[in-house]
């Protein structure tokens, strides 16, 4: 979801953008307004995350997806040892993609005895002295599970934070790496954004193709070749939107008391149940089942004829889902509220 807002203001400058005759999507990147553009985007992001000056903003583009290789890509050489932490399927996703690397993949915790409803407890794990990075993905978008603590580690801490970034406050220093697909909490597919300490980059394997090196994408501003330039240009309105409305600990307070009102609706209700770990639980992702599986459908219909749309969970696992990603209004979920309710005094 993304602010109306933005969508506006995009809409209004659409077909003359700052005054060129044309849409963004349309003047050389290479020119003054679009590098500025970019150049903005980058400023406000570091400035929303307290970004220190010691880190690189990359932007890149194959999504988050495209992550899963290049980190090892970047951080490894061959035979080395790399950890990760398995909480469901995109840590999954991330792990095979190792395993294709010629590394030694040690998976440190699995949370498949309770079907991916919990992150391990901090200091369950111990993360070997050798390995090259530790990596673990802070929300679980499918499962809606959610990291409460940051892992303590000597190694490089690597964090898949696709969809939670700019969710609320991010302590940046205590990772060597944190990236993100854009399309989640910070604008339009075709585009990820990595954070990464300037120490971990230039050390990438000699057979990394230059737009998946961080040192060369670092050195070009990211323009190493044609950015998404409109994926770019709406980051950056996002960004103003974020900072126009407080920033991210105003947008914790909002993230959290949205979440809260939608889990207190489902645990006061015999009709409605979420699966999850309560220190487990999403802020930004919310799977829900109903106590009679056959009424799923009829719940879609009915939500979707309503407006509340996007509601049936991944399809790999079913049930509901709501995802309240920063655009979304309080409002908005108080409208999912009163319809669940109503449809439990209904149907339940
Ligand atoms: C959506 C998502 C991805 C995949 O993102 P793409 O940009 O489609 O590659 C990876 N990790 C998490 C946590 C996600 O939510």
């Amino acid at each position: 979801m993304l602010p109306t807002e933005v969508l506006e203001i995009a809409q209004a400058e659409l077909t003359d953008w700052q005054g060129s005759g044309m849409s963004v999507m349309e003047v050389s990147h290479r020119g003054k307004a679009f590098v500025a553009c970019a150049a903005h985007a980058e400023a406000t992001l570091r400035s929303l995350m307290s970004i220190p000056d010691n880190y690189k903003v990359l932007f890149l583009q194959g999504g988050a997806s495209g992550q899963f290789a290049a980190i090892p890509m970047n951080l490894t050489g061959p035979g080395d040892t790399v950890a990760y932490l398995n909480t469901g399927q995109w840590s999954a996703k991330a792990i095979k993609s190792a395993k294709t690397q010629d590394l030694a993949v040690e998976v440190l915790a699995d949370e498949k005895d309770s079907n991916y409803s919990t992150v391990p407890a901090a200091g369950s794990y111990t993360v070997p002295v050798s390995a090259a990075y530790l990596h673990y993905t802070a929300n679980e978008t499918i499962g809606g599970v959610e990291f409460d603590y940051v892992p303590e580690t000597d190694v490089p801490l690597v964090s898949d934070y696709s969809s939670t970034i700019l969710s609320r406050p991010v302590d940046i220093s205590k990772y060597g790496l944190i990236y993100a697909g854009a399309q989640k909490n910070l604008g339009p597919s075709g585009l990820a954004v990595v954070i990464v300490r300037e120490d971990l980059t230039g050390k990438a394997r000699s057979t990394t193709p230059d737009i998946w090196d961080y040192a060369a994408m670092a050195a070009s501003d990211s323009m190493l070749n044609t950015p998404p330039t409109f994926s770019l240009y709406l980051l950056g309105l996002v960004l103003d939107w974020v900072e126009r409305t407080g920033g991210l600990a105003a947008m914790g307070k909002r993230n959290k008391a949205k979440a809260d009102s939608l889990y207190t609706t489902i645990d006061n209700s015999e009709f409605y149940a979420n699966p999850v770990a309560l220190n487990a639980r999403s802020w930004m992702n919310i799977p829900f089942t109903l106590a009679d599986p056959s009424l799923d459908a009829d719940f879609l219909k009915e939500a979707e004829a309503q407006g509340l749309t996007n509601l049936a969970g991944h399809r790999s696992v079913g049930g509901m889902r709501a995802s309240i990603y920063n655009a979304m209004t309080q409002d908005g979920v108080d409208a999912l509220i009163s319809f669940m309710a109503d449809f439990a005094n209904r149907r339940g």
